[in-house]
């Protein structure tokens, strides 16, 4: 049987659970295939960071993801690290995971276990229409110039089906067999450790001694790696890292030979309780890699998630990178199939995120570096960059941005100093609606969006004509001269222009350009603006 969709996203787990979410959001048809017979069953992902709750929020997923994770985590909690629970505290990375984050996002950041994140995603994603099969798996594929061909297996029947889409997405996770096949080489710091997660019930809930922390990371002779406790701190997962003395051998080998019994001596030594009755749920292996892709897409093909990108899982980068590698490739894809967008456009997928994934595998083997195992040096390493720079303050640099001269987006930097600058985050500042606050973020509803100031009339005229002509949807917004006022007049200056300037968004909520004033406002002008963001010729 032949199946045809706009887009096939291989791998149903957060990043292509995400992916479909975004693109469905858009109206774009998809059909996702997962190997797995459901969604995550194993607590992988825990931290969830501002950005991710932002996109969320976009798609309507924000309330209930928020919901579930309160029944699991206090919503403030801290990353410390100890010698054990019950010993001495060495160090805290974030006393309060939200300290601050009201002035510069309507979202909060959050834990959450991802095996109960994704049905989340995935009940949000078929609401929108997404079409998902489970226990189907990818054998192969074909790319030519009209589309790629998929070959699909039923993993419990053993039946094939043939899928015809305009473009793939490999969401296929850190051993991407798509990546292998498309030949695109990784590059990084490689292999670090075979490392565990034992996934553990004990009563050790009185070595948290009140302390409320969403991570813990756990520093002593016998182990490295972090735990992430419920609420109760009477289970959860440890991950182990290193074991033992770091001049043995098999320090970094902590997979080799793992069973009950050495589980049990780990999870009592992070504890820091010799007696304490542990018992396993479960234990799984993984790889510590820290590699990006070299390339994100080839032709049709689009890499996202831990299939363009893997890393330690210090610092929470990985999931979320994921997240927002398929954010920034969704709403392309759905301009360049309405044939609005060029071709060209979609070539902005690579340009964009992958620096934005090489910066953020850097940072978590920093801090892997930093956190786990120092004896590494620092030699290759990077300086750290702060958690909100990397949250919200990376940048772009492509067709798709119309830079100023001299003043393009910086590869990261301080969210709130990159006031409306063109490839930056468009900054959270609360207006009012109806006599009620909203987010600006609030107005980015999958279109370009148009921000004026009082007097940016002309802007706001000549946008949507220009717009209507590309055959562009674009949602202009001149405030405080209509239904949005701005009481605390903070507008403009967050967003670095005057009261007669305007900013252009993209519908992934970055700054795409802006006129710091109103000279030059025409049609014409909107009109050249728009088709150089689309990657079409002006004319
Ligand atoms: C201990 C630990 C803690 C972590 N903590 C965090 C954290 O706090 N925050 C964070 O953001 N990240 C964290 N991460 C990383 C995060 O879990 C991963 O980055 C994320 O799960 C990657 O998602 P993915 O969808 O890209 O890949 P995966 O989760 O690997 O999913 C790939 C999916 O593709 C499917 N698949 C593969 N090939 C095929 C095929 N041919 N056909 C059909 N299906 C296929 C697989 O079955 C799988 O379900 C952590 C990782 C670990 C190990």
């Amino acid at each position: 049987m032949m199946i045809e969709t706009d887009v096939l996203v291989v791998g149903g787990s957060l990043v292509g659970l995400s992916a479909a979410t975004f693109l469905a959001w858009h109206g774009v048809p998809t059909l996702s295939v997962e190997r797995h017979h459901g969604t995550a069953i194993h607590p992988r992902a825990g931290h969830f960071h501002l950005r991710t709750l932002e996109v969320f929020r976009s798609v309507g997923l924000e309330a209930r993801v928020r919901a579930a994770s309160e029944q699991q985590f206090d919503p403030d909690c801290g990353i410390n690290a100890v010698e054990s629970l019950a010993g001495r505290e060495i160090a805290t990375y974030i006393a309060n995971l939200n300290e601050g984050v009201a002035a510069i996002s309507p979202s909060t950041r959050l834990f959450m276990t991802q095996q109960s994140l994704e049905p989340l995603i995935r009940e949000r994603a078929e609401e929108l229409g997404a079409a998902m099969r489970y226990a189907i798996e990818l054998t192969s594929f074909e790319q030519d110039a009209d589309g790629v061909t998929g070959f699909i297996r039923n993993v419990l029947t053993g039946e094939s089906d043939t899928v015809r889409a305009k473009y793939m997405i490999a969401a296929d996770g850190n051993r991407s067999p798509i990546r292998s096949q498309l030949g695109i080489g990784t590059r990084g710091p490689g292999h670090l450790a075979d490392c565990v997660t034992i996934y553990f019930h004990a009563q050790c809930g009185s070595a948290l001694r009140g302390r409320n922390l969403g991570v813990i990371y756990v520093f002593n002779p016998e182990l490295r790696g972090f735990f992430r406790l419920v609420r109760s701190g009477d289970s959860g997962f440890l991950a182990v890292m290193t074991r033992g003395d770091m001049s043995r051998p098999d320090a970094l080998k902590v997979a080799e030979g793992i069973d009950q019994e050495a589980a049990i001596a780990f999870v009592r030594a992070a504890i820091g309780m010799p007696d304490v009755n542990v018992a396993i749920g479960d234990i799984a292996t993984w790889r510590a890699v820290a590699e990006v892709a070299e390339l994100f897409s080839e032709g049709r093909v689009f890499l996202v998630g831990d299939a363009a990108h893997v890393m330690p899982p210090m610092g929470g980068f990985g999931g979320n990178t994921g997240v927002q590698d398929t954010h920034n490739l969704a709403w392309k894809l759905a301009l360049v199939l309405k044939g609005v967008g060029s071709p060209d456009l979609l070539a902005t997928y690579d340009i964009e995120r992958q620096p934005v994934g090489e910066l953020a595998m850097q940072q978590a083997y920093a801090r892997y570096v930093l956190r786990v195992v120092p004896e590494r040096g620092k030699e290759g390493m990077q300086p750290i960059v702060d958690d909100l720079s990397m949250e919200i303050g990376y940048g772009y640099r492509s067709p798709a941005i119309i830079s100023e001269t001299g003043n393009e987006a910086p590869v990261h930097g301080d969210p709130r100093r990159s006031k409306g600058l063109p490839g930056t985050r468009a900054p959270h500042v609360v207006l009012e609606r109806a006599g009620k606050p909203i987010s600006t973020l609030d107005l980015f509803n999958g279109n370009f969006c148009l921000l004026a100031g009082p007097e940016g009339g002309a802007w706001c005229a000549a946008a949507p004509a220009a717009a209507a002509k590309l055959g562009l949807a674009l949602d202009p917004h001149r405030i405080d001269q209509g239904e949005l006022q701005d009481p605390q007049q903070v507008f403009a200056e967050a967003y670095g222009i005057s009261a007669s300037g305007a900013v252009l968004v993209r519908p992934d909520g970055f700054v795409a350009w802006r006129a710091a004033d109103g000279s030059g406002a025409s049609e014409a002008t909107m009109h050249k603006v728009l088709a150089s963001l689309l990657c079409r010729s002006a004319t």
